[in-house]
C-alpha cells in the first residue's frame, strides 16, 4: 500500500523540456500517492509517428488533424503507456526521430485542440499529468503544478543514456536535436512550453530523482492535497 493518500480527484501538472526528468518523476510520484500517470508526450509522438507511417506531410495541418481524428477512439491509456487497437505501442514511440515529428505536429493548433479534449477527459478522476502545457492549458486549475528544468547538457546526457542501445547518435547529436526541439516547443504560437505563473520550478540538474519527488511530496502535504495513509 502507498504511504500517502491523495484527496479525491487530485490533479498534479508536471511540465518541462525534454530530458528534465518529468516522466521518471511523475511515475514515482504516482506510485507514492496512488494516482494514475498520463504522459501526454505519447499522444503527440503517436500522432507524428502514424502521420509518418501513412506518408502524411508533417507540414500539412489538415491531413495530420485527420490522422489524429482517426486515432482518438482507438487509443487506450494503460498503467505502462498507451495502446492502439489493443497493441502497446509505447516503446516504439521513444526514438528521437519520433520526438522530432511529435514536436512538429504539436505546433499545429488543430492537432492540439483535438488532443486537448481527450487529455481533459482522461484527467477527470484525478491523475498526474506530464507534458509541456499541462499547467498553462490542459489543467490550468490544477491545485499543484511543477515546472522541471535541467541544463541542456545534463538533459541530453540522460536522453543519450536512454537511447544508447537503440541508436548510433553521439552525445553531441542528441544535444543538437534537443536544442532544436526545445526552440520549437518554446517559440510556437499555440500553447508553448513555459512555466505557469503558479507553478513551482525545480532545477533537477544536480538532484537525484528521489530528492525531486520528496520536494513535490512536501508541497502536496503542506497544501493538504495528500495525507499519510493510516497503518
Ligand atoms: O515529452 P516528450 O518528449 O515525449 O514530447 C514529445 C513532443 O510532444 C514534445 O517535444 C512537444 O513538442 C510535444 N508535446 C507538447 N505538449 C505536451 C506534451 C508533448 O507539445 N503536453
Amino acid at each position: 500500500m502507498s504511504e500517502w493518500t491523495a484527496v479525491q480527484g487530485l490533479t498534479v501538472a508536471i511540465d518541462g523540456p525534454s530530458g528534465s526528468g518529468k516522466g521518471t518523476v511523475a511515475k514515482i510520484l504516482a506510485e507514492e500517492i496512488a494516482l494514475p500517470v498520463l504522459d501526454t508526450g505519447l499522444l503527440y509522438r503517436l500522432s507524428g509517428s502514424v502521420a509518418l507511417d501513412r506518408g502524411v506531410g508533417l507540414d500539412d495541418e489538415a491531413a495530420v488533424a485527420n490522422v489524429v481524428d482517426s486515432l482518438l477512439d482507438a487509443i487506450v491509456w494503460k498503467v505502462d503507456g498507451i495502446s492502439l487497437n489493443g497493441v502497446n505501442v509505447t516503446d516504439s514511440l521513444r526514438s528521437e526521430s519520433v520526438g522530432g515529428a511529435a514536436s512538429k505536429v504539436a505546433a499545429m493548433p488543430k492537432v492540439r485542440q483535438k488532443l486537448l479534449g481527450l487529455q481533459q477527459r482522461l484527467s477527470e478522476h484525478g491523475c498526474i499529468m506530464d507534458g509541456r502545457d499541462i499547467g498553462t492549458v490542459v489543467l490550468s486549475d490544477a491545485p499543484a503544478k511543477f515546472f522541471l528544468t535541467a541544463s541542456v547538457r545534463e538533459r541530453a546526457r540522460r536522453r543519450w543514456a536512454q537511447l544508447k542501445h537503440q541508436s548510433d547518435s553521439s552525445l553531441d547529436d542528441v544535444i543538437e536535436e534537443l536544442k532544436i526541439r526545445d526552440q520549437r516547443d518554446r517559440e510556437r504560437q499555440h500553447a508553448p512550453l513555459k512555466q505557469a505563473a503558479d507553478a513551482i520550478a525545480i532545477d533537477s540538474t544536480t538532484l537525484r530523482v528521489e530528492e525531486v519527488v520528496d520536494r513535490m511530496l512536501g508541497v502536496l502535504e503542506r497544501r493538504k492535497l495528500i495525507h499519510a495513509t493510516s497503518p
